[in-house]
């Protein structure tokens, strides 16, 4: 819609379809906004998960609702309390605070009374058939399941049974508890699912109080009802579980909680399952959940990525009713504006070509005064000191050049960022013809943008005084997969055979000065490079920088093409 506003026309932005449901909630007498963030603590957080979080929490803050975290811990073997520390940090991280921080186990006391209130109602019996037996019995989209010879159990005999069950009288899988609902449903979901089966197993939170743990469509929505969800969004592939969610809280008459279903994240160039990243990490494809590669929270951390980047892409992708794919170049784009705004420019090189200034005199050295970030005058100056050798980027000369370089070559000028012009006299040269040293000269009337005779160059390029430089270790962080779509995988590969070699390239770059007391987790720009972020491996003698993303905008490239 358009609206006109004061001859500026300003486009509302239209709402999405979670936004929509929960509007027309209101405007039928709804005031009770309660949505929840319900991850299982068997891995860390993804990008994917941010895209909820942002949802769930977002939602909440719009409508004066509340967001509960819920861990969904209803499988012991998998689970485990790092996951959950990690869980919170993350989500405390991306800027959101829960109202409550639940667990699906804080409820296995209610869920067991209720499932023998299904009993008695009739609604569900246990079952001594094999995994095997139960899933060939189950039927196909085209033929009905069959009828569990065990289906037809006195309520009686349900109800020892599965009491036993829970003291822990069968061991695992010998028995199921299962819903009676019709093993001819044309949805597979509803022909009789099992609710509980026994794991011997110590669960993170209950220890051995427990041995039969619900399945998650009997938890789910239960948890839900319990903590009064008004809205429960959820991924679409759980669309066709909804009927089970309902039929639940329907047969139990409790708290009416409703499912929404939205489309999950996709990036390219990365695979966001927990069981491939579990892999990754395991198998030591990266050193960790954190490693920069990983499309984890807890890796664009560290990467260099802020939350206020994240939250913006979650905003830009939307929430969709049909899957996609988005391009990673959009996450990429989003921390570069972030950080345009908000980092401080400095110099660094990276593929280091040494210049000596012949007219420069032997042991001196300047300050020259640099700005700290032209999108913020209040970031202010720092001083870079200047002296007689220098390094630049050995892309920011050629002996040969074309037209049109503007950058240094034989006997061209270019303007040193902030100091002098610099003029090329002399190329050295090793046994084998690699370019190892530059001769130059320098106009000292031309210090911080003027020159003696008001000549302008067209070229500007960075540098660094080379007895002031920092030594530190730089980390070219590339896509981790060469194929766009590594879930998409040929016969006889696997998606590890589609990491990209280059993902990582590690380089030493000499640094200006003052990044030698950077601190862990600080972003800056090196200017004409890229975002960098100190990372953690830093030590006193040697920093370590991760590239966060280069300067180079693919994304908006491609929206003008
Ligand atoms: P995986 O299948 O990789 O183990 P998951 O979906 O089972 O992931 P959960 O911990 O159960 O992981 O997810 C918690 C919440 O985050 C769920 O509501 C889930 O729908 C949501 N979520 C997970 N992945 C994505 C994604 N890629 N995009 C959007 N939401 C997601
Ligand atoms: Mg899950």
């Amino acid at each position: 819609m358009e609206v006109k506003n004061e001859n500026v026309a300003v486009k509302e932005k239209s709402l999405n379809f979670i936004e929509e449901i929960i509007e027309n909630y209101i405007a039928e007498g709804g005031t009770h906004i309660q949505t929840r963030f319900p991850p299982e603590p068997n891995g860390y957080l993804h990008i994917g998960h941010a895209k909820s979080i942002c949802l769930n929490f977002g939602m909440a803050r719009k409508y004066n609702g509340k967001c509960n975290l819920r861990f969904d811990d209803t499988n012991p073997v998998k689970e485990d309390t790092e996951y959950v520390d990690s869980i919170k940090e993350d989500i405390k991280w991306l800027g959101f605070e829960w109202a409550n921080e639940f667990y699906a186990s804080d409820y296995f006391d209610t869920l067991y009374e209720w499932a023998i209130k299904l009993i008695k109602k009739g609604k569900a019996y246990v079952d001594d058939q094999s995994q095997e037996e139960i899933s060939q019995g189950r039927g196909t989209i085209t033929v009905p399941g069959k009828e569990s010879p065990f289906r037809n159990r006195s309520v009686e005999e349900n109800l020892d049974l599965f009491e036993r069950m829970k003291n822990g009288e069968f061991p695992d899988g010998s028995k199921v508890l299962r819903a009676k609902i019709d093993m001819a449903h044309p949805n597979m979901l509803l022909r009789d699912p099992i609710m509980y089966r026994i794991i011997h197993t110590d669960h993170h939170r209950t220890g051995n109080k427990w041995c039969i743990y619900p399945m998650y469509d009997y938890a789910h929505g239960q948890c839900d009802s319990i903590e009064h969800i008004s809205h429960s969004i959820c991924t679409l592939e759980f669309d066709v579980h909804r009927p089970l969610y309902d039929w639940f809280i329907d047969e139990l008459e409790i708290f009416p909680s409703h499912q929404y279903e939205f489309a999950r994240l996709n990036l390219t160039y990365t695979v966001m399952s927990k069981r491939r990243l579990l892999q990754l990490v395991k198998e030591g494809y990266v050193t960790g959940w954190d490693e920069p590669r990983m499309p984890t929270i807890c890796a664009l951390r560290r990467k260099g990525y802020t939350p206020a980047s994240i939250r913006a892409f979650a905003e830009k992708v939307g929430v969709a009713k049909r899957d996609n794919v988005i391009d990673l170049s959009l996450l990429e784009f989003c921390v570069r504006e972030d950080l345009n705004k908000n980092a401080q420019r400095r110099m660094g090189v990276l593929d280091p070509l040494k210049v000596v200034i012949t007219n420069y005199p032997e042991g001196k050295s300047e300050m020259f005064t640099a700005i700290n970030n032209p999108e913020d005058e209040s970031a202010g100056t720092r001083q870079v000191p200047f002296s007689r050798e220098l390094y630049i980027e050995r892309s920011d000369f050629m002996e040969n050049p074309p037209k049109k370089y503007y950058r240094l070559s034989p006997g061209s000028e270019v303007r040193l960022r902030y100091a002098y012009l610099l003029k090329c006299e002399e190329v050295i040269k090793d046994e084998e013809g690699n370019i190892i040293e530059l001769r130059c000269t320098y106009d000292p009337e031309s210090g911080n943008g003027s020159s003696s005779d008001g000549r302008k160059v067209k070229g500007v390029i960075h540098w660094v005084s080379a007895e002031h430089a920092v030594e530190a270790e730089v980390r070219l962080y590339n896509n981790l997969f060469s194929k766009e779509d590594p879930n998409n995988i040929e016969e006889g590969k696997t998606f590890l055979d589609y990491i990209n070699p280059e993902s990582m390239v590690v380089t030493t770059g000499y640094l200006e000065q003052s990044l030698g007391e950077a601190e862990v987790g600080e972003k800056f720009q090196f200017e004409r490079i890229g975002y960098f972020c100190v990372d953690k491996d830093s030590t006193a003698n040697k920093p370590v920088f991760n590239r966060v993303v280069s300067l180079k905008d693919s994304w908006s490239k491609m929206q003008n093409k």
